[in-house]
């Protein structure tokens, strides 16, 4: 592990598509919430993999009982029944309230399947040209129908034409959603993250959701809540929507699902549950025992652990702690997010910060510019939250001080 020669990381692969900014570093291996780079280096990792690592790393409930699935079975076929797919639908639909489950491999994939599902739901009561409601900073991937019901130009530059049948709205406006869609019948749905992830961490207020519910049930319309960041316990409920105190018709999960196996589920209500025949939809991947598997041991521990009451604790605390530290401080524009899903909106673009919190020793990431996003996996502790604030604190008061 310790090199005696350093590895030096290229600064771009000469074989893997360029399509990402990287750091010029390596991940060799991780403990919990600590992961070391190719050349031994220790990292706070704050990121969890973009709120996908929910267990951290190295879990010793996890590791073992995927060692034990990839002894029997990693992948079969959707040709036969797959006993795993029931028991971890069953289980979602416990913890949701919802009654059918479609499983594919990421988040895309489960958003596509949610429009296709919306787009049905239109033809099967005589919409030809059915439309849904998205929003302003939205979210939804990277397949050309998720890139255009994504409101990010940059996610969008350069794919065109894009797909239609979408209706644009601002977040937590009701009134905008009403005269955007008013006789307008061509509307199935509304599209929302409950919490915003890559638009910077913005939360739908809890009233607005319970108006666009109530407005949804009155048209006709499916609700569809893309949880696939937000979800999966990181605000303290298993699903954000839940401190609304409504449900989805339509409800996305990818990220956290499987603590890093690729899985991705659409979670339907009785409105949506019976839409799609055989011949449909479907994935080759999807559903796999592999990734049943680390969703059913994903939840279970999260269950034996109390990591939903761990990322309300751990979460306050750290949020806590960052308002403590930047109180009063100019450029500092709002702490948001709930439970272990955080941002620190700057005045200022801050993408600096991602390398230079890496070469303090923490791995976070910056969205929307000028928002620092914190998702680490739902084992962190409070010790941990002050090692973040500690490294963090003094880069963002030292940019501030850069830029002012
Ligand atoms: C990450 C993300 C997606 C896309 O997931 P992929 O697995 O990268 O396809 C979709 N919606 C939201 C809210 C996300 O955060």
């Amino acid at each position: 592990m310790n090199a005696a020669i350093p590895v030096l990381v290229q600064a771009a692969s000469p074989h893997v598509m360029n399509t990402y900014g990287r750091l010029p570093l390596a991940l060799s291996h991780g403990q919990g919430c600590r992961v070391w780079d190719v050349n031994g280096k220790a990292y706070l990792d704050a990121l969890g993999g973009i709120a996908v690592n929910t267990l951290g790393h190295n879990h010793a409930k996890l590791v073992p009982a995927l060692q034990d699935q990839i002894s029997k079975l990693i992948h079969t076929s959707n040709y036969y029944h797959i006993p795993l797919q029931e028991a971890l639908a069953a289980k979602l639909v416990e913890l949701s309230g919802m009654t059918n489950v479609f499983f594919c491999s990421t988040g895309l994939e489960a958003n596509e399947a949610a429009i296709k599902l919306a787009r049905k739901f239109g033809h099967d009561k005589g919409i030809d040209r059915p439309e849904i409601v998205v929003y302003e900073k939205a979210f939804h991937g990277r397949s050309i129908a998720t890139l255009s019901a994504t409101g990010n130009p940059k996610v969008q530059a350069g794919f065109g034409p894009l797909v239609e049948g979408f209706v644009r709205v601002p977040v937590n406006d009701i009134e905008s959603l009403r005269s955007a869609t008013a006789g307008n019948p061509n509307v199935v749905a509304v599209f929302l993250e409950a919490i915003q992830g890559e638009g910077g961490v913005n939360p739908m207020a809890p009233e607005y959701l319970q108006q666009v519910r109530q407005l949804c049930d009155e048209r006709d319309w499916l609700l569809m809540i893309d949880e696939v960041q937000c979800g999966m316990g990181r605000t303290g409920k298993w699903f954000a929507h839940q401190w609304a105190g409504i449900k989805p018709d339509v409800m996305p999960l990818a990220k956290g699902l499987g603590s890093g196996v690729p899985i991705g589920a659409v979670v339907a209500g009785p409105k949506a549950a019976h839409i799609f025949a055989p011949g449909n939809h479907g994935s080759t991947f999807g559903g796999n025992p592999l990734a049943m598997r680390a969703g059913v041991e994903t939840i279970r521990i999260m269950e034996e652990d109390g990591l939903l009451a761990n990322a309300v604790t751990v979460g306050e605390h750290l949020k806590a702690a960052l308002a403590h530290e930047f109180q009063g401080l100019p450029g500092l524009k709002e702490i948001r997010g709930r439970g272990l899903m955080l941002g620190v909106e700057l005045s200022v673009p801050c993408g600096e910060l991602v390398g230079r919190a890496a070469d303090q020793g923490l791995l976070i990431s910056v969205t929307a510019d000028s928002v620092i996003r914190m998702v680490p996996s739902l084992i962190m502790t409070r010790a941990e939250a002050d090692e973040v604030v500690g490294i963090l604190a003094p880069l963002v008061k030292q940019l501030l001080k850069e830029k002012a």
